[in-house]
């Protein structure tokens, strides 16, 4: 099974399978390095690029700390993955990725 991805509306959604499954205006509990909260409430602006590994399906957003203010662009963070019931989301804090995915894309693929 391909797993599709892609940005639309000038990056403001992630499409995996032609199904809008992430959006700005969301905000994700990032745990990493992005501003010094302890824990990043990341509220999304735009996503950079999306990108698949097999099922899994990873995200750069940019965007910022709802907490502090600060902004900028993150590296590769989880957007949730596939499985045979359909797309799930990921729930609660989300990690930083420590590989790009396998295939990635920037805009409309
Ligand atoms: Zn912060």
């Amino acid at each position: 099974m391909t797993t599709r991805v892609r940005l639309l509306d000038d990056a403001a959604w992630v499409s995996v399978n032609d199904t809008r499954v992430a959006g700005v205006s969301e905000v994700w509990p990032v745990a990493g390095a992005f501003c010094s909260c302890p824990l990043t409430w990341l509220g999304v602006e735009a996503f950079v690029e999306a990108g698949v590994t097999g099922r899994r399906v990873d995200a750069r957003v940019h965007g910022h700390c709802v907490v502090c203010g600060e902004s900028g662009e993150t590296g590769w963070l989880p957007v949730g993955r596939m499985t045979d019931d359909g797309f799930r989301s990921v729930v609660g804090a989300r990690g930083y990725r420590q590989r790009s995915p396998v295939f990635g894309g920037r805009g409309e693929v």
